[in-house]
């Protein structure tokens, strides 16, 4: 069914108002010192969309994807505003998904050499970049010797870190990077993985959740009108409730020491398959 953007968008501004009057008195105090870090993915295609994440009130990291038109003049300008910028690295989804990655997709049959040359242009084309997340790539993700490959590219390209988008529920990130020595972040919350202002309200709510039980939760969303128009209603209600929003620099810093309760209550991945 068409979206109506403009009846959306009204919609969208009038359930905000309502959520954002209702959080404060109905959802739990977040625990004390609790941080989340919160990265908008697929930018560069729109000059718009990445200046409105620019200028969302916090530390939100962008996420941009390799050879798109306005990657490159975003990211300095995300980097002169003092926001964090990602390689957002296109990879294989499962096979049979319609979705195309893009240009500059780490394919599933390429070799180590293959993988390493490509990361390495796409990287060119995205300066300022501090760490690389999964554009789609659920079968990439549970390939060890793919991402044992991209993993030894990410530390000989200055140490880089992996958010690992989680988009597999196989992924083997995590072990993968330990093994290459390369520090990796796991997406906890998708603020939209079904499009509409409802859906990006319950991600919301689910995100207040979890900080109230645990002190870190990493949160990725996508350059939505709603999406971003909620976070530009949410993120200024949350150090009233002693959240922070950090760089994930930051968290990457505070999750060295990894507890085991840190990923336990993780929700299962909406997005499997791409
Ligand atoms: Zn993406």
């Amino acid at each position: 069914m068409p979206r109506d953007p403009s009846r959306l968008f009204a919609n969208s501004l009038l359930g905000l108002s309502l959520y954002c009057a209702t959080i404060v008195g109905v959802q739990p105090a977040a625990a004390s010192g609790a941080t989340v870090s919160i990265v908008i993915d697929d930018l560069g295609n729109s000059i718009r969309d990445g200046r409105r994440v620019i200028a969302l009130p916090a530390p939100v990291a962008l996420a941009i994807l390799p050879h798109t038109a306005y990657g490159a003049t975003l990211a300095d300008e995300a980097y002169h505003a003092n926001k964090e910028i990602l390689l957002h690295l296109p990879m294989d989804p499962e096979d049979g998904m319609a979705a195309d990655p893009g240009p500059g997709r780490i394919e599933n049959q390429m070799s180590a050499h293959e993988i390493a040359a490509m990361f390495s242009y796409d990287l060119q084309t995205v300066p300022h970049v501090i760490g690389v997340n999964n554009h789609m790539g659920s079968r990439i993700t549970r390939n060890s010797a793919a991402m044992s490959a991209l993993m030894s590219a990410l530390r000989q390209h200055g140490k880089l870190f992996f958010l690992d988008s989680r988009t597999s529920p196989q992924s083997v990130a995590a072990r993968v990077g330990a093994d290459n020595d390369v520090a990796v972040l796991e997406r906890d919350v998708f603020l939209d993985h079904e499009a509409g202002e409802e859906n990006v309200m319950q991600s919301i709510q689910r995100v207040e959740r979890l900080l109230a039980t645990r002190s870190r939760v990493i949160v990725i969303g996508h350059p939505y009108p709603e999406t971003l128009a909620a976070l530009e209603r949410w993120l200024p209600t949350l150090a009233a409730r002693g959240t922070r929003v950090v760089p994930l620099s930051v968290m990457l810093n505070d999750l060295k020491v990894k507890r085991p309760n840190d990923y336990a209550d993780r929700p299962a991945s909406p997005r499997s398959g791409l």
